[in-house]
């Protein structure tokens, strides 16, 4: 039966991508469309870290009072372009309202859950293939220069409490793991669960080919019109598609297809930035500084800095600077010299929902439509639970956690 009904996935990141395969696995016939191909967007040079501690929302009341002081900083991780600020205000509105104690344990209670399963859905999903070499799993650090060690044992006490594996290292136990660090880093919190890819476009580009293999269909064509019904009919801007189920992985761009369906979503998009250095060599897993609020990941092609929030829509060009403040803040804590940077800047879109919960799950009025997006800092993280959460509701088994907690119907 399964074998007749065809599935689409309307978006090649990765999460249409582990999404794909997994319905591939459950004998789905499966065509990927994308406008632009395969990890073109968000999921190509992201930091590479699947980053299972990161249990928190954003929205921390403790951020409040820090957002003035990282606006006035032109090193600072955050930027609101000012003629994107009336924009965005609605979002902020929504994101200050989650900071309330009850919405931050409830994002931070599904986060903990989603995390818990990312790396087993990964591993189940990569052995298949022979690909689990693709994922390094040597944990991560979260570095410090100004904190003081009382508060810095206090923040490894909220990762244990919520179950995260987490140990303070004093300065020589640090150097042991990771010697370029430089001595401004007074001490480190190791986080033992999570690891890292050396190039997050190469594990999509991998997955795509095994898709392909496998007999799946990519399609490269911009979706304009999702016509509903028994069977779905999909307008593109050169063609049209029908469908049996539809799954919507569109990441930043995902409102307008929600829209059009009659749901309401306040998504937004952070702009992320990264900058390569050639160097290959100078660290073993990410590194990321808390006062900075940036991650060194390395990479096959040299050391990726990557981190900012900078809101200004989807149509705003790059802004280079964004990823050149990177450069002083690595030359801060890292030993080594610092070559200057191989490549030009990257940008990419977050798709970011308030809650800092992805959207995953079927569509309340449409039995035949799953959304899967809005996935911020975590998408790379929550690719393989996300694929695995939306066929085991497509195929009607009992799904890894409950997943009405993140229905687009929170918004509606
Ligand atoms: C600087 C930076 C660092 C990051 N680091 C990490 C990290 O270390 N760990 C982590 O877990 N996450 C990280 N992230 C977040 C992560 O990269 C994203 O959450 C993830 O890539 C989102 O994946 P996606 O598949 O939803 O979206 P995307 O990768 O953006 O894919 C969406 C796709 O949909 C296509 N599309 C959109 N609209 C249409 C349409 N109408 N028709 C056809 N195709 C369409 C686009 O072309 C695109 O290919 C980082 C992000 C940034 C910016």
């Amino acid at each position: 039966m399964k074998g007749n009904q065809h599935v689409g996935v309307i978006g090649g990141g990765i999460i249409g991508l582990c999404t794909a395969l997994n319905l591939q696995k459950e004998g789905f016939k499966v065509s990927i469309i994308d406008r632009k191909g395969i990890a073109k967007e968000c999921s190509k040079g992201n930091a590479g870290h699947f980053a299972t501690e990161q249990v928190f929302p954003l929205a921390d009341k403790h951020l409040l009072p820090k957002i003035p002081k990282m606006l006035l900083d032109p090193l600072g991780p955050f930027r609101i372009r000012p003629r994107y600020f009336l924009k965005a205000l609605p979002w902020f509105l929504r994101f200050i309202w989650q900071m309330r104690k009850q919405p931050y344990a409830q994002s931070t209670k599904q986060l903990t859950l989603l995390n818990e399963h990312s790396i087993n859905a990964y591993q189940t999903l990569l052995r298949e293939f022979d690909l689990t070499h693709l994922i390094h799993l040597k944990g991560s650090l979260l570095v410090f220069e100004s904190t003081c060690q009382d508060e810095i044992e206090q923040i490894k006490s909220r990762f244990v409490a919520h179950g995260v594996p987490a140990t303070v290292l004093n300065k020589s136990q640090l150097n042991a793991l990771e010697p370029n660090l430089s001595d401004n880093i007074t001490a480190a919190i190791h986080f033992e669960t999570g690891g890292h890819t050396t190039d997050p476009e190469a594990l999509c580009i991998a997955l795509a080919q095994v898709f392909i293999e496998q007999g799946g269909q990519l399609i490269i064509d911009d979706v304009s019109r999702i016509n509903t019904g028994n069977k779905l009919l999909i307008k593109t801007e050169r063609s049209h598609y029908e469908f049996d189920k539809l799954v919507i992985a569109t990441g930043a761009w995902s409102k307008t297809l929600a829209n059009q369906l009659g749901y309401n979503v306040p998504l937004d998009t952070e702009r992320g930035y990264h900058l390569m250095l050639p160097q290959t060599n100078l660290l073993n897993r990410p590194v990321t500084s808390a006062e900075r609020k940036f991650i060194m990941t390395p990479m096959a092609s040299g050391l990726r800095l990557a981190g900012t929030v900078e809101f200004a829509g989807l149509q705003a060009p790059m802004n280079n600077q964004r990823a050149e403040i990177l450069l002083p803040h690595a030359r801060a804590i890292l030993k080594e010299h610092i070559h200057p940077p191989s490549k030009s800047a990257w940008m990419g879109f977050r798709p970011s929902l308030p809650d800092s919960l992805p959207v995953i799950g079927q569509a309340p009025k449409h039995s035949n439509i799953f959304f899967a997006f809005g996935h911020h800092h975590l998408g790379l993280t929550h690719g393989a639970i996300t694929g695995e959460l939306i066929t085991q509701q497509i195929t009607q088994q009992p799904t890894t956690i409950d997943l009405s907690p993140f229905c687009i119907s929170r918004f509606n």
